[in-house]
């Protein structure tokens, strides 16, 4: 069943929403997306934007967005910006409801205060190697810091002065009181704050500690009531500490945490660290290169919302870990843009064709479709002349047999035009052919022969005097390697072909007229976007995806 509403698909933690709202155990749902604002989002955040958003939608409760800014010295104004431009682009609406953990830090550092009055969290002068090495193993019991056992009031004092910015970085910690034998890592006293004397986008220089992750994810929670927590596997073991807060600090509401699995997907690296070292490195253009699996490449690649939508409707949400084929995504852009690009016509190597009993200086327009799935997308004229370039793989001047494309004497339709025929090549002197000389036959005008004659093969073409000229830019995947995480240095599984320019293409002149961004297909090559980089001189356009379905090949070979 094809699907294009994020609320449709069935799944775990919709049960689990389903069953509260059904015993009442919850009357509002409200969910959060909360992205640290540390890099652009990628196509493994649209998972949990969907779910998230998705829920919310289908029992009329709210999704916040809340920016999990904890950590000034990774975090910045331009990833704040894109990460709400994503999710706009991507169709959800947070409303009112946009919130930052650093709204919370006043509260949270009460609340921090809270159990150092309670005797539950003590100021640590450990390094961090030296926390680390304390901490224990798997299978190993921690041991108690030389400083675990301060008083009361020493604590109280060390942390004012932390606040205070009277410390310098590392020298304390704020660390939970719980057990440094639990089995559960995570429980063994973790810290809570630290000393950063960085400026924080929001805040500015009014702090000089910051909480961590696990002290104020749950907070954040349930200062904004937040019915479902929705969080990746990885933070499953962390769930025990979420809770040890909510039950020792006196929270306004008691959220529960569910994980499910984090979207993996083959030849892609979904990992922010490596993301930033691609940009940074300049071993891309940037967040937005259109070969990037973040929203914003994704959108400059020509990727349609919708199509992400439903691509995350099909993968489904689980508790254990997968990988996905990104073919299945492309299969859903496929599908997508089928039903809504307006056909074109475009040469991407162009070959020059000459109609040697075409009338010279004759100009005929002919109609064209926009759209065979659409018949609202109505026609659009095309300019036919003497001189058209045709693709240059088209033509073989010794083919193999079922080849039906162009070679000496043969007869091929030209696309909404006549039948043609080869007459004669012409080659320089480095025997390089660089026109085909052909005749037509008037009476074919539309591509069909009165006299009922079969002409199998079909070929796009552009009329050479009324040529748009663009840059088109095609791409592979960045790595090619189908697991590209698993190789030892990540940078070697890089895809050194992920990028080809092809810099004289021959487009339809209607192509000229088009905004940055549109998506169009070009007969028989494949869906394209006019990219960004355009301008009123030098068009540009992406190849967002070719036309063969490997994916939905391969899965009926595999059913079969
Ligand atoms: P990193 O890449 O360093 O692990 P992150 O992607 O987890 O960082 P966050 O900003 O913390 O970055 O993520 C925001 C939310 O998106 C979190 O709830 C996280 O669980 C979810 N998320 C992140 N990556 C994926 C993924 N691949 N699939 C599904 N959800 C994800
Ligand atoms: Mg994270």
């Amino acid at each position: 069943m094809k699907t294009n509403d994020a609320s449709e698909g069935h799944n775990f933690i919709r049960d689990i929403v389903g069953a509260d709202i059904q015993s009442g155990k919850i009357s509002k749902i409200v969910t959060r997306f909360p992205p640290e604002p540390n890099g652009y989002l990628h196509i493994g955040h649209a998972k949990s934007i969907c779910l998230n958003f998705g829920i919310a939608s289908e029992y009329g409760g709210t999704c916040h967005l809340r920016f999990d800014d904890t950590n000034p010295t990774r975090e910045a104004q331009e990833y704040i910006d894109s990460i709400k431009a994503d999710v706009q682009w991507l169709g959800f609406d947070w409303g009112d409801n946009l919130y930052f953990a650093s709204d919370y830090f006043e509260q949270l550092w009460q609340w921090a205060n809270h159990l150092v009055q309670t005797g539950k969290a003590y100021v640590d002068d450990l390094s961090a190697d030296e926390i680390r090495e304390y901490r224990g193993t798997l299978t190993t019991p921690g041991t108690n810091s030389p400083y675990r056992d301060r008083t009361i009031e020493e604590n109280t004092k060390l942390f004012r002065q932390m606040k205070d910015g009277q410390c310098d970085e590392g020298e304390h910690v704020l660390r939970a009181k719980i057990d440094m034998a639990s089995g559960n890592i995570n429980l063994r006293d973790p810290v809570i704050y630290r000393i950063m004397h960085s400026d924080h986008p929001r805040t500015g220089d009014t702090w000089h500690i910051y909480p961590t992750y696990d002290f104020a994810h749950g907070q954040s929670d349930s200062l904004e009531n937040i019915s479902h927590s929705i969080c990746t596997l990885e933070f499953e073991d962390h769930r025990p500490l979420y809770e040890w807060f909510l039950k020792n600090l006196p929270v306004p509401s008691h959220p529960h945490q569910y994980e499910f699995a984090r979207l993996a997907l083959t030849y892609t690296v979904l990992s922010k660290r490596v993301l930033t070292r691609l940009v940074k490195e300049n071993i891309v253009t940037g967040w937005d290169d259109p070969r990037m699996p973040t929203l914003a490449g994704l959108r400059r690649r020509g990727y349609p919302p919708n199509a992400i939508r439903d691509f995350a409707v099909r993968i489904g949400v689980s508790k254990r870990d997968s990988l996905v084929e990104v073919a299945m995504l492309e299969h859903c852009v496929r599908e997508t843009l089928n039903q809504t690009a307006p056909r074109y016509l475009a040469v991407l190597h162009p070959l020059k064709l000459i109609i040697d009993n075409y009338p010279e200086g004759k100009m005929e327009e002919l109609e064209a479709l926009n759209n065979p799935n659409d018949a609202s997308a109505g026609n659009r004229m095309l300019p036919f002349a003497r001189e058209i370039f045709i693709e240059q793989e088209d033509f073989l001047e010794d083919p193999p047999r079922k080849f039906f494309r162009l070679a000496p004497g043969k007869e091929v339709r030209l696309r909404y035009a006549y039948l043609i025929t080869c007459r004669e090549i012409i080659k320089n002197s480095s025997g390089e052919i660089t026109e085909i000389h052909c005749t037509y036959d008037p009476e074919t005008k539309g591509g069909n022969a009165p006299d009922g004659r079969k002409v199998k093969g079909t070929l796009h073409w552009v009329a050479a005097e009324y040529a748009h000229h663009a840059e088109v830019r095609l791409f592979e995947h960045l790595f090619g390697d189908e697991e590209p995480s698993l190789t030892d240095n990540l940078m070697d599984a890089i895809n050194p072909e992920s990028q080809q320019i092809l810099l004289d293409c021959i487009l339809e002149p209607a192509l000229a007229e088009l905004e940055i961004g549109a998506s169009v297909q070009f007969e028989r090559l494949g869906y394209f976007c006019r990219d960004l980089d355009a301008t009123k001189d030098a068009d540009v356009w992406n190849r967002t995806i070719s036309l063969r379905d490997s994916w939905a090949k391969a899965s009926k070979t595999k059913k079969a």
